[in-house]
C-alpha cells in the first residue's frame, strides 16, 4: 500500500511538472515568435495616393529580420539590431518613390555600417560557392596550359576560367557575380574605424584619389569635389594651399607657364618639369611668383593617414565597400520587384474574378543574365496560373501579357 502511494505521489508529481514546463514552453514559443505590431507603420504615399506597404518587420525565430512580409519574395535580413533593420526599411521603402539607383548609397551606407546580411544571399553563397569552385578546379586540373604558364598567363587564364565557371551557374543573382563568390574579405569590421572617425563618404572620397599620391588638385569654387576636399582638409586627410609643399605646388604648372612665369630669368627653355621645379624653387620670391599666377584656395594635396590607420590594408576597405553596393543593389531591386510582383498579382486575381482577363500570361527578362530566368521567359502560362516572380533573389523576371 505504501508502495502504491509513493508510486502515486510520483505520477502526480510528474504529471504537474509536465504540465508546468509545457505551460512554459508555450510562454517561451510565444516570446521567440513574436511578430511585431507595427511600432512604425511603413506606408509610402505618392502624389498619386498610392499608398506601399510591404508589411511589418517579422522577427524569425533564428532571429532573422523578415522585411516585406506582404511581397512575393521573402527577404531576411541577419546581423543586424531592430532599430538597425527598422532604418533599413525605412530606406529601402522609399524605392517606391526615387527608383531604385538614387537609393543604392544609402542602402551602401547601412550595409556597410551595420554589416549587415541578407539571408537569401548568403544562402546563395553558401549553395553556389563550391560548385564555382569546382568548377575552377576542374578547369585547373584539365588545362594542359595551366603547369606551363607565368603567373602573369596564369591571371589571364584564371580570367578565361571564372568566365566558364560563372557559365555554368544555374542561378546568377547578379552581374557582379564574380564579387559574390571569389571575395578575399573575411573581416568586414575592418572598415568600421575609418567609418567612425571620418564618416564613410569621405574616406570613400579619400580612397577614390588615394593613388594619385602626392598630386595637387587644382579645383575652382564651382568644381565638382571641391566641397568634398574641403571636408578632407577638416578632417585632417588633405592640405590646402601654402600647406602643400612648394615643389609640389609648382608641378600643377605646365612647362610653358613656367617658361613664362621664369622668363627674363633663365637662359634657356625648360624642357622638363623636375628640370622647372628645380629653377623654381631657387628663386628667392617663389612664393609671390606663384601667388601671380594660381589661386592658392584652389589647390588640394591629400595627405597620409594617421599612424595608426596606417596598418590597414586601404584595398579590403575599398574592396569591402563594394561588396556592400552589391549587397545593397541586390537588396533594392529584389524588394521593390517583389512587392511589385505582389501588387500586379492581386490586380491579375481581381481582374480575373471580373473576367476582364482574356490572354495568357509570359515572362519577360529585358537583361537576364540567370540562365534559370532565361528558361522561364520560354514557358507558357495559362490565364488562370499567374507566374509568380521573383524566383530568386536578384531574378529580374517580370510577367506581362502574351498576346
Ligand atoms: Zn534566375
Ligand atoms: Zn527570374
Amino acid at each position: 500500500m505504501e508502495v502504491f502511494i509513493l508510486i502515486l505521489v510520483i505520477s502526480l508529481f510528474a504529471a504537474l511538472i509536465y504540465l508546468i514546463n509545457k505551460k512554459n514552453k508555450k510562454k517561451k514559443e510565444a516570446q521567440q515568435y513574436p511578430i511585431q505590431d507595427s511600432p512604425i507603420k511603413i506606408e509610402v504615399t505618392t502624389d498619386k495616393e498610392e499608398v506601399f506597404d510591404t508589411g511589418d518587420i517579422v522577427i524569425n525565430p533564428d532571429g532573422s529580420y523578415l522585411i516585406n512580409d506582404k511581397s512575393h519574395y521573402h527577404i531576411n535580413i541577419i546581423n543586424i539590431s531592430y532599430e538597425e533593420v527598422k532604418k533599413l526599411k525605412n530606406t529601402l521603402d522609399k524605392v517606391f518613390i526615387v527608383g531604385k539607383w538614387d537609393l543604392v548609397n544609402e542602402v551602401k551606407i547601412i550595409v556597410a555600417k551595420t554589416n549587415l546580411r541578407c539571408k537569401e544571399i548568403e544562402n546563395y553563397i553558401l549553395e553556389y560557392k563550391p560548385i564555382y569552385d569546382n568548377s575552377i578546379n576542374e578547369l585547373i586540373n584539365i588545362s594542359k596550359e595551366w603547369a606551363i604558364s607565368s603567373d602573369m598567363d596564369k591571371e589571364d587564364l584564371l580570367i578565361e576560367f571564372q568566365n566558364q565557371a560563372i557559365n555554368k551557374l544555374e542561378v546568377i543573382p547578379t552581374k557582379k557575380i564574380i564579387s559574390l563568390l571569389t571575395t578575399s574579405i573575411t573581416d568586414f569590421t575592418i572598415d568600421d574605424i575609418f567609418i567612425e572617425r571620418f564618416g564613410m563618404e569621405n574616406f570613400e572620397f579619400y580612397l577614390s584619389y588615394f593613388h594619385s599620391g602626392i598630386k595637387v588638385h587644382k579645383l575652382n569654387a564651382d568644381s565638382w569635389g571641391r566641397q568634398k576636399f574641403e571636408k578632407l582638409v577638416e578632417l585632417g586627410l588633405a592640405r590646402r594651399g601654402k600647406e602643400i609643399p612648394i615643389e609640389d605646388i609648382i608641378n600643377v604648372l605646365t612647362l610653358n607657364e613656367m617658361n613664362e612665369i621664369l622668363k627674363g630669368r633663365i637662359d634657356k627653355k625648360i624642357t622638363r618639369k623636375a628640370q622647372g621645379i628645380e629653377l623654381f624653387v631657387k628663386q628667392e620670391d617663389a612664393w609671390e611668383l606663384l601667388s601671380k599666377n594660381l589661386s592658392f584656395r584652389e589647390l588640394f594635396q591629400l595627405v597620409q593617414l594617421p599612424e595608426d590607420l596606417k596598418p590597414y590594408n586601404l584595398d579590403k576597405i575599398k574592396e569591402s565597400w563594394e561588396y556592400a553596393e552589391i549587397i545593397a543593389e541586390i537588396i533594392l531591386d529584389t524588394y521593390e520587384r517583389s512587392y511589385k510582383a505582389k501588387k500586379d498579382f492581386d490586380e491579375h486575381v481581381k481582374e480575373l474574378k471580373e473576367g476582364w482577363i482574356k490572354e495568357n500570361w509570359k515572362i519577360q527578362n529585358y537583361d537576364a543574365i540567370c540562365p534559370c530566368c532565361i528558361k522561364d521567359t520560354e514557358k507558357k502560362y495559362p490565364i488562370n496560373r499567374y507566374p509568380k516572380v521573383p524566383h530568386h533573389i536578384g531574378c529580374t523576371c517580370e510577367v506581362n501579357y502574351d498576346f
